[in-house]
């Protein structure tokens, strides 16, 4: 099967719609099995300099290609994707171990996002100022228009392979510009499917350029080179903070991480909202920058929410990424299941009470929940990114939201609530990208503006808001002589 969907076990680098050899190739294996699936090319400066003038030479005519014609390749790329579905989950599935339910989810994901994407390229418009509102505007007309603003460095991380490369090839597509896409190392097939997906999809050569190696070399280069104009990243906070320091005066998009948060409120119905808590802590891993990580629970519901997680967690199937029942596999790496174990057992040390899990089991860590947590904890304050959830009693909203917001990160915040002012209470305090009322934080479409606040980053994903980061605007003013 692996043969038969990776077509070729050797992955070159893809610059102005060519493959490219490189001197260096890296094993890519299983998360899952240890597999050996194919060999990746490992770019090297000299290789990301050749996407990056790709991509410059071809911006002097993809920037003047009708929005029609842009939106004509997107829609043939949508056209492919669907008959190619089963393929495109696989991948996701075998490279990143994300279990093939989710895998084909994402592949769903992924093709509304193109289809958003050709949607919005017919719609960039800006808009009529008025100018003589102000004295000295008096006599002039006049109005912005949006540009592309050239070539796009767009960095991508593991957990959503082929939907996050969307978020940004996409709009980059839609406005007119091109891009150097460096995709994750343990996930560089979803984003060479892609390429290939686009070129039979008519899009000019160097418009998408991939370039597959470390985020070291390929990476840096990339937010060094001064011909590339805007950098849009997803990924750890480390490496965004770091991106942003080097950046200088390019654009920067920075989508980070979470320790995203529910809160559940006297009186809220436990049997109706299990199933959305579940999927919240625990698909893909945990391995999802909005997973619901922290849950405060109000101390009249806590002894019954807290007893219905733990027996729907104990029947969640672990195992084989590609069988198609199982919810729990592998995380990432050996190394991420070992630190997130460890976190558990120094939570186990420090007074909190393993509820359910906490064991590996096959080398898949089991989804555990953690209760009586303090909130100094690396389970609580950092970013977990692996199948944990902590259910934290409360004794008043007002409390709840106190712990929410006591938090580096800002993405995405829930509140179950049949409370009108404690809803409203919520809207207005917590300090988040996204506040959402009745659902867990884990919740996106791909047309929804998306990012956070503090640590969680800066700028907004979501095709048109991308697309807006992804033009400048310049104005026009006629002088009425
Ligand atoms: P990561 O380690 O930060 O890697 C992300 C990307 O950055 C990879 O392509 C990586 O390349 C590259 N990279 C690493 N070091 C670099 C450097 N010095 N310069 C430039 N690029 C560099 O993140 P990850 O483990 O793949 O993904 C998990 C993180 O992403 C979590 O924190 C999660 O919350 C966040 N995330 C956020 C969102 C959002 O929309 N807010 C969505 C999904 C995920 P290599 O793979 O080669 O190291």
């Amino acid at each position: 099967m692996t043969h038969n969907v990776i077509d070729s076990m050797k992955k070159h680098l893809l610059i102005n719609g060519t493959k490219v050899e490189t001197n260096v190739y890296s094993e890519l294996c299983s998360p899952y099995s240890g597999e050996k699936i194919a060999e990746i090319a490992m770019a090297d400066e000299k290789d990301v300099e050749a996407a990056i003038v790709a991509a410059q030479q071809a911006f002097q005519t993809f920037s003047k290609l009708p929005a029609f014609e842009r939106a004509q390749v997107l829609e043939r790329a949508v056209e492919l994707l669907k008959e190619r579905a089963d393929k495109a989950a696989y991948i996701i599935a075998l490279e990143s171990a994300k279990p093939i339910m989710f895998a084909k989810t994402e592949v769903s994901r992924t093709i509304e996002t193109y289809k958003f994407a050709a949607e919005e390229a017919k719609r960039i418009h800006g808009e009529t100022i008025p100018f003589d509102a102000s004295p000295g505007g008096v006599g002039r007309v006049g109005y912005t228009v949006r540009k592309p603003i050239g070539v796009i460095g767009a960095i991508t991380p593991f957990n959503f392979p082929m939907n996050l490369v969307a978020h940004k090839v996409g709009p980059a597509i839609a406005s007119g510009n091109t891009i150097v896409l460096k995709p994750a190392s343990q996930t560089p097939l979803s984003a060479l499917f892609i390429a290939e997906v686009f070129q039979e999809a008519g899009l000019p050569n160097g418009v998408l350029n991939v370039v597959t190696g470390s985020g070291s070399v390929v990476g840096e280069t990339i937010i060094r080179d001064d011909r590339v104009q805007m950098v849009t990243f997803t990924g750890s906070p480390s490496v965004g903070i770091g991106i942003r320091n080097k950046a200088g005066l390019k654009k920067t998009t920075l989508e980070l991480g979470s320790n995203a948060a529910v809160i559940i409120d006297n009186g809220v119905d436990i049997g109706a909202i299990l199933d959305r808590c579940i999927t919240g802590a625990f698909s893909n891993q945990g391995q999802v920058c909005i997973s619901l990580q922290r849950i405060y629970a109000h101390e009249k519901i806590y002894d019954e929410l807290v007893g219905k997680m733990a027996n729907a967690a104990k029947l969640l199937k672990i195992g084989n990424p590609l069988a198609p029942d199982t919810y729990i596999s592998a995380l990432i790496s050996k190394k991420e299941t070992d630190r997130a174990k460890s976190w558990i057992d120094e939570a186990a040390q420090n007074g909190a009470i393993v509820s359910v899990g906490g064991n590996i089991v096959q080398d898949i860590l089991e989804p555990t929940i953690l209760t009586n947590v303090d909130p100094r904890l690396n389970v609580s304050c950092q970013e977990v990114f692996a199948p944990i959830v902590i259910i934290n009693k409360v004794a008043s909203i007002e409390e709840a939201i106190g712990y929410v917001n006591d938090s580096r990160y800002g993405l995405q915040a829930g509140i179950y609530t049949n409370n009108i002012h404690h809803a409203l209470l919520a809207t207005d305090q917590l300090e988040v990208g996204a506040v959402l009322i009745n659902d867990i934080p884990t919740f996106r479409v791909d047309q929804m503006p998306y990012g956070g606040v503090k640590e969680s980053g800066t700028g907004r994903e979501g095709i048109k808001y991308a697309m807006e980061e992804m033009t400048e605007l310049k104005l026009i003013v006629w002088n009425q002589l």
